[in-house]
């Protein structure tokens, strides 16, 4: 006898409300924490934004300490602190990414992408 695959959509109607823009999705089209795609694509827009920011600053904070506290001799490798500058920007803006857009995850806030249905005729939408 073959058994059926548990699949976690099976507890769930065939049309379910987007907790994040309130829209009714198929639940094919929802994860496990019932975002639909389009929330899902927003929030990693905003994590990478917030993360290049981070990585930004964080670049700017190291070239800063190197520059004031290690002092170096710029006339000996200065591409090795250039180098240092640029992963220290890529890698912490891919951390921060992953961190921004794992807490958003976790703290799951409701209807954060909700807009009233005159929203978009009345006024453009805000960026966030
Ligand atoms: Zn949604």
């Amino acid at each position: 006898m073959a058994r059926e695959r548990v699949n976690w959509r099976d507890r769930f109607p065939e049309d379910v409300t987007c907790v994040r823009c309130l829209q009714k999705r198929s639940i094919e089209d929802l994860d496990r924490l019932l975002w639909c795609e389009e929330c899902q694509a927003a929030a990693k827009r905003r994590a990478t934004m917030r993360g290049w920011l981070a990585g930004a600053s964080l670049a700017v904070v190291l070239a800063l300490y190197i520059w004031l506290v290690i002092q170096p001799d710029l006339s000996l490798i200065p591409t090795g602190w250039a180098a240092t500058l640029l992963v220290a920007f890529y890698l912490g803006s891919r951390v921060a990414r992953e961190l921004f857009l794992g807490w958003e995850r976790l703290a799951n806030r409701r209807a954060v992408e909700a807009r009233p249905p005159s929203a978009d005729v009345d006024s453009p939408p805000s960026s966030t």
